[in-house]
């Protein structure tokens, strides 16, 4: 079972840095954070033929383990965070779907107070403020322009704990929110959107810097209408989401946003609903009812994809092995990358000394064999 090490060195191990990989490298484990030299009577453990990379973080996440955030109990999202634990994410935010705005506000609260408790890294708010035309899996009754007032209410009941909120900028209010979020150091994510590229230019310069899942519920690259797309490929300070589950994406588009945008600015994400981690049948994304078939989920009704039933385990082999990207880059857009954008880098995100015992250990293709957060294994690696 998980137990605290004291002292641990993981050795034998290639460890991915931000400087590069080093072959047969070692991570030593001082209590719960990363430490730079051995102490005397440390456990090694023999890592050799494994990866040991920093632990996932997941900025787009709804649920997991059969749990919703969006609308669960404290301790359903505990269990959809100790489903998502298992496969790697040792830092996650809470996504909302479009509800009431009271309903919305309670949860927030409620989550609010998982974060004080760090089980969770944050909120983000996924809708009501979203266009009707690229509403995917929403409740289009419930959806509203984005009044500054109106999110300014949301803020205000996540007490501080606010992250992230995605929105339709094109829509009215939809500039002066963004600048309402910038001044609040709350991060402006332009998605489910059918924004022009001018009107995508115009939410940038307002300050919007996440792209919400990429090329998902916007509208297509057009010669005569480069859309959302290109505006926020091409611009530096855009970090782009992107949901690896080979059902969202075609791996020529993902591989078309990492060699465009560069992997400093790509996140992957989950984007998952309660089925992550849970397998198929019948389940609920806010008020509308999904099935999950082949691990694929869709509205019962309309047939939209209703987010994923995605691990970033699962996204983090698909992108070395399926897509091709270099270990380097994937660990960048999964863990170095969300972790700057929550400005928790000084934290997690790396595996630099001082920062939190937060790693993943993956066999020599790629599958997860171990989870350690905060010094304690969640997944024990059983090798050697
Ligand atoms: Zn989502």
């Amino acid at each position: 079972m998980a137990g605290r090490a004291d002292s641990t060195v993981l050795a034998g191990a290639r460890v991915v840095l931000p400087t590069g990989t080093v072959e047969n490298g070692r991570v030593i484990v001082e209590g719960t954070r990363i430490a730079g030299s051995t102490q005397e009577g440390a456990r090694t453990v023999d890592l050799s033929g494994h990866w040991v990379v920093p632990g996932f973080v997941d900025i787009h996440n709804h649920g997991g383990g059969g749990a919703s955030f969006a609308t669960g109990t404290a301790e359903d999202v505990l269990t959809g965070v100790r489903a998502h634990r298992e496969h790697g994410t040792t830092t996650v935010v809470a996504s909302t779907v479009t509800g009431e705005m009271d309903f919305l506000a309670r949860q927030a609260g409620m989550l609010s107070e998982l974060v004080e408790q760090s089980e969770l890294a944050g909120i983000h708010f996924e809708g009501p403020f979203i266009s009707p035309c690229r509403k995917g899996a929403h409740s289009e009754g419930l959806l509203r322009d984005p009044d500054p007032s109106e999110v300014r209410k949301l803020l205000d009941a996540a007490r501080g704990s606010a992250r992230m909120v995605t929105l339709a900028t094109e829509l009215p209010g939809g500039i002066e929110s963004v600048r309402l979020l910038a001044e609040h150091g709350v991060i402006a994510a332009v998605g489910h959107t059918d924004a022009t590229y001018e009107q995508t230019v115009e939410a940038i310069d307002a300050g919007a810097t996440v792209a919400t899942h990429l090329y998902n519920a916007m509208p297509v690259l057009g010669h005569r209408t480069p859309g959302p797309i290109a505006a926020l490929l091409e611009d530096e300070r855009i970090t782009v989401e992107l949901i690896n589950d080979g059902t969202h994406l075609h791996p020529a588009a993902l591989q078309f946003a990492y060699h465009h945008a560069g992997a400093d600015r790509v996140a992957l994400i989950t984007d998952a609903m309660d089925a992550a981690g849970a397998g198929d049948g019948h389940y609920e994304l806010g008020p509308l009812a999904v099935e999950v078939k082949d691990g694929v989920a869709r509205l019962v009704e309309g047939g939209s994809i209703a987010g994923s039933t995605l691990t970033l385990d699962t996204a983090f082999r698909r992108a070395v092995t399926v897509d091709r990207i270099p270990v380097d880059d994937v660990v960048r857009s999964i863990s170095a990358n969300p972790a700057r954008l929550l400005g928790l880098y000084d934290r997690v995100g790396s595996l630099d000394p001082g920062k939190d015992a937060d790693l993943v250990v993956l066999d020599a293709d790629f599958a997860l064999k171990g989870v350690m957060r905060r010094g304690e294994w969640i997944v024990e690696p059983r090798v050697g």
